[in-house]
């Protein structure tokens, strides 16, 4: 079932876009939670990391290493950021199509709320 980010990825829908290549495109989150918050995506549509399979392994490895180019271009590369992927309920994951958020700019302080 398509989501907000394929129509961001069709261009249906604005985003400030800051990175986009064959397999993934980048954009700034809508309501960041750190100076810098950028949402890394596959351009093709995986709900979930329990929908991966290892024909998916080329995209989802290159969410890394754009992840990685993208804290050099933003400046957080040596200060430190944070890359989270949620899956379902329990992991807060809101949008059903598999994303990469990196976070940084700021201290991120724990992990995990405490409980
Ligand atoms: P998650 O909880 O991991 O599914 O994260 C979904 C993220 O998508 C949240 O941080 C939202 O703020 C972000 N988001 C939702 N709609 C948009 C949008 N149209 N453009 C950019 N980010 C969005």
């Amino acid at each position: 079932m398509s989501t907000i980010f394929s129509k961001i990825i069709a261009r249906e829908i604005p985003a400030d876009i800051v990175y986009e290549d064959d397999l993934v495109l980048a954009f700034r989150d809508i309501a960041p939670q750190a100076p810098v918050h950028i949402l890394i995506v596959p351009k093709k549509e995986i709900a979930t990391v329990n929908d991966v399979s290892v024909e998916d392994e080329t995209a989802l490895g290159r969410l890394l290493t754009v992840a990685a180019k993208i804290a050099g271009d933003e400046g957080i590369a040596e200060s430190g950021y944070r890359l989270i992927v949620n899956c379902n309920e329990d992991g807060g994951q809101e949008v059903f199509h598999l994303h990469m958020h990196i976070l940084g700019g700021r201290r991120l302080g724990p992990m995990l709320a405490k409980r």
